[in-house]
């Protein structure tokens, strides 16, 4: 008698979405089934589509160092709530995450906070030493973050993202260092992701922004597509140079896909992600919308938006993560200039993607790829995420594809929830999230914490 069965469902299964009952037993998927089995606790789920559990590859949630804008607690439970079943953590926490003692103390932080799995990044800065990566890789890293071009703050370690004047700072890795990175991360068989916009770049814009013009506008001048293509391009020949696995986060531009699709043509180890923001919005919502959807790099335009969502149909793009950033209200309430780029969107990210789908903008079959499949292949976690299989954990999602998502304060669970689609109604809805085998959201309700701590297969 299997634990666990949901029955009558249309599961995401074999690039699919296909009715079959499916059967848990300790907390992993163990029989696919058109009759019905023997259970001791059975889901009716007629009408209802299984999907795996999403995971989120890129969350920021600040804590330990940045609390009053988001905690673990919170974020997880956000993330529970958005049918993601796994985050992986951002490294950029105040201490962030460069050797052994800092993994050791954010991993034994987190745990305790934990409502769904999760991963943890390392960063890699101009101080990172080979045995640092080594360290890092055998605690069970999932991958390695390099802010190229960003300093940290020499006191807190803090990322620094516009030096003030005579702010005392530990410097960007130099390119010759940065190829270096690439070089130590290829023995080490882990995925460097890199945050590819060009910051001499934005710096010498920033300074000759000239004529004034409307603060949207002129974020776009600051920070244009050829700073996102030209950190790309150069990421791709260190790539080739090297062998080095290289990942590009938050892509937002059509010149973006055009390289990532070029650049695995001709055999280099890249792959990119977007996010939410980059297919649903363009630069036209974010004037309407205000501080909130200020993000680097910028939403863009309709045609960048088109190519994004071509891109994830097409393969091109590998995947979707929500760059979940959240920061307090009061730091947002600002000119849009001055505001700090980020919202929450752990929650949002499948919800965003659902409404895509059911709105005919994306295939819903490439659904469980782009959300669980993809970003689990490339951080060494398939077999144990990242698909409805014999042997998977059973972390899954039910969604009533007839009801609606009203995005309310009240159903949102992050510190500072505010996000481009709050007040909004999202065609769909996710009824259900399980993590091995249990229940962690119910109608909306978080009903268990049951995260762990979760560890790649060697490459
Ligand atoms: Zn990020």
């Amino acid at each position: 008698m299997f634990e666990l069965g949901i029955e009558g469902a249309h599961v995401a299964i074999g690039g699919e979405l296909r009715p079959v009952n499916v059967y848990v037993e300790q907390g992993r998927f163990r029989a696919f089934s058109d009759t019905v089995l023997e259970a001791k606790q059975r889901i009716q789920a007629t009408g209802l589509l299984m999907f795996p559990g999403v995971i989120d590859s890129h969350v920021h949630s600040r804590d330990p160092g940045l609390t009053h804008k988001e905690d673990f607690l919170h974020s997880t439970r956000a993330a529970a709530a958005g049918g993601v079943t796994t985050v992986l953590e951002m490294p950029n926490s105040v201490p962030p995450v460069t050797d052994r003692a800092s993994f050791l103390s954010r991993q034994a932080h987190l745990a305790e906070q934990a409502t769904v799995d999760f991963g943890m990044w390392g960063m890699v800065t101009s101080e990172t030493s080979p045995q640092d990566i080594e360290d890092l890789s055998s605690l069970g890293v999932s991958a390695f973050k390099l802010f190229w071009g960003y300093a940290l703050d020499r006191e807190t370690r803090a990322l620094v993202y516009v030096p003030k004047a005579g702010q005392p700072v530990i410097p960007p890795p130099d390119n010759g260092r940065v190829l270096e990175l690439f070089q130590l991360l290829a023995q080490a068989k882990k995925v460097l992701a890199v945050h590819a916009e060009d910051n001499a770049i934005i710096a010498f814009r920033s300074q000759h922004a000239g004529e004034s013009r409307d603060a949207v506008e002129r974020l776009l001048w600051e920070r244009p597509v050829v700073a996102e293509a030209a950190t790309m391009e150069l990421a791709a020949e260190f790539s080739q140079a090297t062998g080095c696995a290289v990942h590009v986060v938050h892509m937002s531009s059509k010149a973006g896909v055009d390289i990532v699709r070029r650049a695995r043509r001709s055999g280099i180890d890249m792959t990119a992600e977007t996010c939410p923001q980059y297919l649903a919005l363009t630069a036209d919502d974010v004037k309407a919308l205000g501080p909130v959807a200020k993000v680097y790099p910028p939403i863009r335009h309709a045609e960048d938006r088109e190519a994004l969502l071509a891109g994830l149909a097409s393969g091109a793009v590998a995947f979707v993560a929500s760059d979940h950033a959240p920061h307090a209200a009061a730091e947002k309430a600002v000119p849009f200039a001055e505001a700090p780029a980020g919202f929450a969107g752990v929650q949002t990210l499948f919800p965003v993607l659902l409404d895509l789908a059911l709105r005919g903008q994306l295939p819903m079959a490439c659904l469980p790829d782009i959300l669980s499949r993809h970003p689990a292949e490339r951080y060494g976690l398939f077999r144990i995420k990242g698909a409805i299989d014999v042997g998977f954990d059973a972390d899954f999602v039910l969604v009533d594809p007839r009801a609606k998502t009203h995005l309310g304060r009240a159903e949102l669970y992050s510190l500072n929830p505010e996000n481009p689609w709050m007040g909004t109604e999202l065609k769909g809805r996710i009824t259900a999230t399980y993590l091995r085998g249990q229940a962690v959201m119910e109608n909306g309700k978080i009903v268990a914490h049951a995260g762990r701590f979760i560890k790649p297969e060697a490459r």
